[in-house]
């Protein structure tokens, strides 16, 4: 789960984390007072999406010299008039895909004059199973084409669980960038605070880009995002009430709330499959025949009928979806349960699409049978590459 860039940043606040005094507004109304709030003479006003870039992204319907997501105002007027701007209006940048997003929530901030942007994240580091800071001298632009061209600005340093965070990390994180005198003791002081954040919040990422050294020669984090371990909300009461549904791709919601392993995806074929191992091995043999799969989702092995019903409607309310595939093997999971699921949601949500179903395992002539029976347009399938060249071909024809 992710959280929006002011609320990362009262985390970070609440942490003792060096941050700009800010306000967030949700009608353009409030701007005035929470910009006269803050000392002046810079205000900086920033759109609050979950995506990154909006500095440099666009609005839609943006008259000319428009300016992106993130302004600097010399004024509480010029702030007040830029929220105007950009409150309700819809935000593209390179992470949220040509939709774009609709802001709906303005941080102001107190400007900063800014000496040096360096980038600091935290990740779970799959390679070395241990948190890692990653860090740059290259902060600001984008870290991605940081990584392309010049991978050996970004380096990165694992924190070993069984000794934790010691102070040696931060000075060698203050060595890697390039940091003197008292930033080398802020950046301890960061870099431990920083890393006690994560483990206790089970963040799955923090990144700050950029941190800054101000003109005034200190550390600053001018930006932040975190996403949360999903697995661990339930412990985290507190970040889940930081929980932004709008943000979210509502197909995937309703699936969370759903308890289904849902993630959507561009392609054009729906499937629907239990197991998450079969469900990337389905995915992959759609791609083998030439299509691209609408999702991933993994029923679970102990679905009931209302899931399944639950899962195809999330899969045919995708306008993108122009055949779905269902591949089940039964195993804890039964067949018939499968067919009865899917023919319930047919006669709910109908059927405007091609649908093969592939069956195997526990109750499968059960399950067969209740399909034949259900006078559906169903196309059988027996193994896995039948079922993928049969909706791949009833797809493209
Ligand atoms: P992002 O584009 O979504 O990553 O948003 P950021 O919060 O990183 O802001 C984009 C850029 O705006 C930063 O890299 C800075 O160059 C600039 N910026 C943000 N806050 C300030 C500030 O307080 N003062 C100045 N001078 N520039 C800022
Ligand atoms: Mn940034």
């Amino acid at each position: 789960m992710n959280i929006h860039e002011y609320q990362a940043k009262g985390l970070l606040r609440a942490a003792g984390v060096p941050v700009s005094d800010g306000r967030i507004v949700f009608k353009a109304e409030e701007a005035k007072s929470a910009a006269g709030e803050l000392d002046g003479p810079l205000w900086v006003v920033k759109a609050q999406i979950h995506a990154g870039g909006r500095g440099k992204g666009s609005f839609k319907e943006a008259s000319a010299g428009e300016k992106g997501g993130v302004r600097l105002a010399r004024s509480v007027a010029e702030a007040e008039e830029m929220t105007k701007q950009m409150l309700g209006r819809t935000l593209v940048t390179h992470q949220t895909g040509p939709a774009g997003k609709q802001v709906n929530r303005i941080y102001i901030e107190d400007g900063s004059e800014i000496e040096r942007e360096l980038y600091l994240a935290l990740l779970v580091d799959r390679v070395t199973s241990r948190i890692s800071f990653v860090v740059s001298t290259e902060g600001g632009m984008d870290i991605e084409e940081v990584a392309a061209n010049t991978p050996e600005k970004i380096l990165s340093f694992s924190i070993d669980p069984a000794t934790g965070i010691q102070g040696f990390h931060g000075r060698r994180v203050a060595f890697a960038l390039g940091l003197e005198g008292k930033q080398v003791k802020q950046c301890v002081d960061l870099v431990g605070k920083l890393y006690k954040l994560f483990v206790e919040r089970d963040a799955e990422m923090v990144e700050i880009n950029p941190l800054i050294v101000t003109d005034k020669g200190d550390l600053k984090c001018l930006d932040a995002k975190m996403g949360f371990d999903s697995n661990a909300l339930y412990r985290q009461q507190e970040i889940l009430s930081l929980r932004d549904e709008t943000e979210e791709d509502s197909k995937e919601l309703a699936a969370s709330k759903y308890d289904l392993n849902y993630i959507a995806l561009d392609g054009e074929i729906g499937c629907m499959v239990n197991g998450a191992g079969l469900a990337m091995a389905t995915m992959d043999i759609i791609k083998l025949y030439g299509a691209e799969p609408a999702n991933f989702l993994d029923v679970g092995g102990g679905a009931t009928k209302e899931k399944v019903t639950e899962a195809f409607k999330i899969i045919t309310s995708d306008p993108n979806v122009k055949g779905i595939l269902v591949n089940i093997f039964g195993g804890i999971m039964r067949c018939d349960i499968i067919a009865e699921g899917v023919i319930a949601a047919v006669k709910e949500v109908g059927l405007q699409v091609p649908l093969v179903v592939r069956l195997e395992g526990t109750n499968v002539d059960l399950g067969k049978q209740i399909i034949n029976d259900s006078g559906l347009n169903v196309i059988a399938a027996d193994n896995l590459s039948d079922a993928a060249e049969k909706i791949v071909k009833a797809v493209k024809g």
